[in-house]
Parts: structure tokens; C-alpha cells; sequence
């Protein structure tokens, strides 16, 4: 079977190679991609910043397929069954991944909205920063991120979930999904309101999903004593933190990423991720704006590069 790989060859540029489907080896699965999300890594990646793999690389690493063909013993999964996982490349018409890395989905889910790696990451975040009942609960940032964590934390019992943005368009949605207040700080007076939410505490968890420098700061002045500081967001760029107040505040720092979990995020996450999905917990149906085959992707980079407002998140689909 021919299988068509996206590549990153340099920064902003792409190219669509063909070669052989590859074989799954002992504890793998070969799925037929149905659909990838594009990872703000990857646009970084894409604008020359730095990143975790280096160039030429083929990429992308939220794959949503089905199941062609597993490798020598592999149990839990046969042909035809509808998958997420944690595996690259996935812009390609194929790829192999380690079972373990595969989770199982409910068929009536549309692939493109099944997008699982970014809800493993989510799981992950809430399970190493574990806010507590009646937590004063933030989110800095709801981006695609921001949402998917507002859509986890929902119903946790917090006495407030506050959703940080200043794109209001954003922030409607995160009143959708479950946030108890939305503050847009190009318009609200942030430590006013902070104070009415708080009881003049300041929020006990903040969650930093804005990927942005600004985003830091926001967090650091909004966090209450003793808070805890969770991290999320990917900073491809040196960040500078005001450690005066986070001295005064004696906060805890959480980096709640993949990188800290290690298998764990792409194994047990994964599988909490998936029956997440099948619950309803995650819904991603407002949040892929953008679609794009893959040989457009060199397109889908460029325009997803300059961050359009109305766009939050795009997938390929082969
Ligand atoms: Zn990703």
C-alpha cells in the first residue's frame, strides 16, 4: 500500500513524500489515519521555533484511525476498530504505533472530532495538579487547551472556575462548557474582580494554558497565597516570572506536561482520555474549526501560523 508522509523539511516548508505502508513489529498496530490534529508544536516547529524534534522530521502526533493490522502479540485490538493514539507521523495515510499508545473508541464519535492526544495531556494536567472540592479554580488562556481543560473541570465541585481570555468570542464558550465566570483583561479590572471571586483570597489552583509570556504574568498576579501554579501551556521561548511574587505568595509550581508523566501520559491517559470521550466529557465539535487534506498541509500551517481569531483548532484528514 502506497502511504503518502507529511515532512517538515525546514522551517516553513513541507513536503508530502511517498513510500511503502510500514509493517507493525511485535506490540504494534498499523492504523489507517482518518484524521490528525495540528499541534501548536508543530506550528512552532512550522515558524522555525524551537521544539522537541529537529528537522527534516516527518510530524504530527494526534492520530484518530482505524485499526489494518497488528503486529505479533497484540491483544485488545482487531482490524477495523476505531482508534485514538499517541504516535508519529501522523500526517500520513498510514502509521504504526505501539498498542499501548492505542486506545479504542466508540464508532459513532466523527473521527475529526475524536482527536485524542490533547485530551490525554488534559487528563494528565488535572491528575499531577489534583485541585481539590471547593477549590477557587482558574484556567489562563482558553484557547483549544484552555476549552478542553474548562470541559474536564466541569462538575468537579469547584466554587468557582473562572476562564481567563481576551478573545470574548473564546470566553462565551468557556461560559458553555462550564466556567462560573469569564474575565477578559483587556476590558475587566482584573484584581477587582479576582477579589469578588475569591473572597479576596485569590484563586488556590491556576492553570497557565495560554502559551503566552502575558499569560504567566496574569497567572502570578491572580494566584492567592499558597497557591498552586500549574503550568500547561508549551513556552517555546525563554519566559521571564516575577519570583518576588511568587516569593511572597509561596506558591506551588506544577509542570503539568507530558514530558513530566512519560508513559504514563501516553498510555494510562490515553485510555482515560478515550473513555472520557465516550462519556461526553470532551466535546470537541465547536472546538475544529479547520479542516484540511493533506496535501494541503503546507497550506494548513501557513494559515494556522498566523493564529486567525476564528480559528482554534485544525485537523488533516488524508
Ligand atoms: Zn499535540
Amino acid at each position: 500500500m502506497k502511504n503518502r508522509v507529511g515532512v517538515l523539511v525546514s522551517a516553513g516548508l513541507v513536503r508530502i513524500e511517498e513510500h511503502e505502508s510500514p509493517k507493525p513489529r511485535e506490540g504494534e498496530v498499523l492504523i489507517k489515519v482518518k484524521a490528525a490534529g495540528i499541534c501548536s508544536g508543530d506550528i512552532y516547529a512550522f515558524k522555525g521555533l524551537p521544539v522537541w524534534f529537529t528537522l527534516p522530521a516527518p510530524f504530527g502526533h494526534e492520530p484518530v484511525g482505524d485499526v489494518v493490522e497488528v503486529g505479533p502479540n497484540v491483544t485488545g485490538f482487531k482490524p477495523g476498530d476505531k482508534v485514538i493514539a499517541i504516535g508519529s507521523p501522523a500526517y500520513a495515510d498510514y502509521l504504526v504505533a505501539k498498542a499501548s499508545s492505542v486506545a479504542k473508541i466508540p464508532s459513532n464519535i466523527p473521527y475529526e472530532y475524536a482527536i485524542g492526544e490533547p485530551l490525554a495531556a488534559i487528563v494528565n494536567v488535572i491528575r499531577v495538579t489534583q485541585p481539590r472540592l471547593g477549590d477557587y479554580v482558574a484556567v489562563v488562556g482558553s484557547g483549544y487547551m484552555g476549552l478542553l481543560l474548562t470541559q474536564a473541570l466541569r462538575g468537579m465541585g469547584f466554587s468557582e472556575l473562572a476562564v481567563f481570555d481576551i478573545i470574548d468570542d473564546r470566553l462565551k464558550l468557556a461560559k458553555e462548557f462550564g466556567a462560573t465566570a469569564t474575565v477578559n483583561p483587556t476590558v475587566d479590572d482584573v484584581d477587582k474582580v479576582t477579589k469578588e471571586l475569591t473572597n479576596g483570597n485569590g484563586f488556590n489552583v491556576v492553570f497557565e494554558v495560554s502559551g503566552n509570556p502575558n499569560g504567566v504574568d496574569l497567572a502570578t498576579r491572580i494566584i492567592g497565597r499558597r497557591g498552586r501554579l500549574s503550568i500547561v501551556s508549551y513556552h517555546s521561548l525563554p519566559v521571564q516570572v516575577n519570583f518576588r511574587i511568587w516569593d511572597a505568595k509561596g506558591i506551588d509550581l506544577v509542570m503539568a506536561v507530558p514530558a513530566r508523566s512519560g508513559e504514563e501520559y501516553a498510555t494510562i491517559d490515553l485510555r482515560i482520555a478515550a473513555k472520557l470521550l465516550e462519556r461526553g466529557v470532551f466535546n470537541q465539535e465547536k472546538l475544529i474549526t479547520h479542516e484540511w487534506r493533506l496535501d494541503q498541509l503546507q497550506e494548513a500551517l501557513e494559515y494556522a501560523s498566523k493564529k486567525p481569531k476564528e480559528y482554534i483548532k485544525g485537523v488533516i484528514i488524508p
